[in-house]
């Protein structure tokens, strides 16, 4: 095992890389930054929840390669690879909720799919967990010897088991295989390319807000969420991935704000005068979010750095151009 003082001194890693959903919000700011880092880049996706828009900027890079691929049926990859990043999966509760099967599926045979290709290749390799392996949580902050408070049978269990036993795949690889790998608990995190209809509260809000619709705010809005901009939430997954540390870690902002509070700050933000209208909540839907850092600081030495003003203000510029453009 790598020590502290090892993963904190470990030389930032370059090579060959293989990202599966690398379409997606969250593996295209991965891949942008993997290529900026001098990475060459395999990306997989099958574009159920991602588009090839989201690489469109990388494409033309040597470095770069995007590859239709379910992840689900097989995986097939010629050549050396150094690391694999696994994050297809849907992500939002409305796709996940429109797709149980795959995303059970997802988390399942596309992880196996995933590991084998780490096991074939000598590579490490790091899942995208969530904070939604921690449930609707009974501790809080969540940390991550935290064991979480998940309803199977609810209408989020796929996701959330989906992704427990993705966890629970990968660690039983280390130890029965040996493969080298690593566990992310991602919590919210918001940017550019998330999709305005993906039903997750900010680029949801952001909508309304820029069409001068009502934002609709689950229950009273009393529930908090802690998110973290993409940039930061990008600069934590890839010191863990040039660590040696197994995690799981979790890699959010811990700076906890209400749902209400969140509406109202894009109000703000944007200069709408849209009014904000209480809608039912959705079952099982968290009351409080809001990650532990401690372990990715003293391992990773990682904090955010983006401010929720400025984050969100960049955010709200990306969601103006879209829209305008889409128009
Ligand atoms: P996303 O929906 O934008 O991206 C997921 C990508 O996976 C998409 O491009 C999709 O087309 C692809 N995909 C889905 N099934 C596939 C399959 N069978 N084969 C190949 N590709 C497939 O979601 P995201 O927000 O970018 O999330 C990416 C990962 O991070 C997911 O694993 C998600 O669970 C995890 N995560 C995200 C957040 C967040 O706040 N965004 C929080 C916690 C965890």
């Amino acid at each position: 095992m790598t020590s502290i003082d090892d993963a904190r001194r470990a030389p930032a890693r370059t090579g060959r890389v293989v990202v599966t959903g690398g379409a997606g919000f969250l593996g295209s700011h991965l891949c942008t930054e993997l290529v900026a880092r001098g990475w060459e880049v395999v990306c997989l996706d099958n574009f159920l929840t991602g588009s090839p828009a989201n690489v469109a900027h990388l494409m033309g890079d040597e470095r770069f390669q995007l590859v239709r691929c379910d992840v689900t049926d097989f995986i097939h990859v010629p050549g050396a690879v150094d690391l694999v990043l696994h994050f297809a999966s849907p992500a939002s509760p409305v796709d996940y909720l429109q797709l149980p099967i795959h995303t059970l599926k997802v988390g399942s045979i596309g992880t196996g799919h995933a590991l084998g290709l780490a096991m074939e290749k000598g590579a490490r390799f790091l899942i995208a967990s969530t904070s939604e392996v921690y449930g609707d949580p009974q501790e809080h902050p969540q940390r991550e010897d935290y064991w979480g408070h998940v309803n199977p049978i609810g209408p989020r269990g796929v996701y959330d088991e989906a992704k427990r036993y993705a966890e629970a795949l990968t660690t039983a690889y280390r130890t029965t295989h040996g493969v080298d790998t690593a566990i992310v608990r991602i919590f919210n995190t918001y940017g550019p390319r998330m999709r305005p209809f993906d039903g997750r509260a900010i680029p949801t809000f952001i909508r309304q807000a820029l069409a001068g619709e009502p934002l609709t705010v689950a229950g009273d809005g009393s529930q908090t969420r802690s998110v973290c901009y993409v940039d930061d939430l990008v600069r934590g997954i890839l010191a863990l991935a040039d660590s040696g540390e197994a995690g799981p870690v979790n890699i959010g902002n811990p700076s906890e704000r209400t749902v209400l509070e969140i509406a109202q700050d894009v109000v703000a933000a944007t200069g709408s005068r849209s009014r904000i209208d209480f809608i039912e909540r959705p079952v099982d839907d968290p009351t409080v979010r809001r990650p532990d850092t401690t372990k990715a600081q003293e391992l990773l030495g990682w904090a955010p750095e983006v401010q929720w003003q400025e984050g969100l203000a960049r955010t709200v510029a990306w969601f103006r151009q879209e829209l305008a453009t889409s128009a």
